[in-house]
């Protein structure tokens, strides 16, 4: 795919979805680092509905080394894997307040010196909190959309965000991972696809493929 037509692609899904953003809900950047390690194999709403209680007690990274392990089990239950999320959640806090001063990094590179943080929490973290996009978040809607659209062929995330960098020019970077959340909710769903009713179709791999 050229970057013209991939471009073109995103200013379709922008004039469909033009209030496309990030669906966690934060005040601070180590509630977004939270809220985004967190939704690991949970949905934005779920960690929506789990984070308003957990917040309004504990919020800073001090906050966060104080309170015992169980009751961050205990909160954070709702969301699966609590066990390792919390343990993450706790070894990070007590990384940012002894590395970092109590503030959040603001480098891709620093940010994965933290534990539970790999490249698609960084990547959700330098956009959400900072506004300094680094690079794509690619998670299962991103990497099932890029694949079918054919902006990538690859398997992993960490290869299809390589793909991606080349596609796009740096100020589409932060819409990208938005604009295929929504479709990939609303139109371009994992098991049944309504190609009849995308508006990107005409220049849809997968698409264009099985009319052939
Ligand atoms: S045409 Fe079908 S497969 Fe392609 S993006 Fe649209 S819904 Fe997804």
């Amino acid at each position: 795919m050229t970057q013209k037509e991939a471009i073109k692609i995103i200013e379709i899904l922008k004039n469909t979805y033009p209030d496309a953003k990030c669906s966690l809900d934060f005040t601070t950047p180590f509630e977004m680092l939270v809220a985004v390690i967190l939704s690991a194999q949970c949905t934005d709403e779920r960690v929506n509905k789990t984070t308003p209680s957990l917040f309004s007690k504990y919020s800073t990274p001090e906050d966060f080394v104080k309170m015992p392990l169980e009751t961050l089990e205990e909160l954070i239950h709702p969301c699966g894997f609590y066990k390792n999320k919390a343990k993450n959640i706790k070894a990070t806090a007590e990384k940012v307040v002894k590395d970092f001063d109590g503030k959040v990094p603001e480098t891709m590179e620093e940010l994965l010196t933290l534990p539970g943080v790999g490249r698609k929490t960084a990547n959700v973290v330098m956009l959400e909190a900072f506004n300094k996009p680094q690079g794509v978040a690619v998670d299962t809607h991103a990497k099932r959309l890029s694949n079918r659209i054919g902006f990538s062929n690859k398997d992993t995330p960490e290869k299809i965000e390589q793909d991606l960098l080349k596609l796009f020019p740096y100020e589409y970077l932060k819409d990208i991972n938005h604009l295929l959340i929504y479709h990939g909710r609303a139109i371009c769903t994992a098991r049944s696809p309504k190609c009849e009713n995308c508006p990107i179709r005409e220049h849809c791999s997968f698409y264009l493929n099985k009319l052939t």
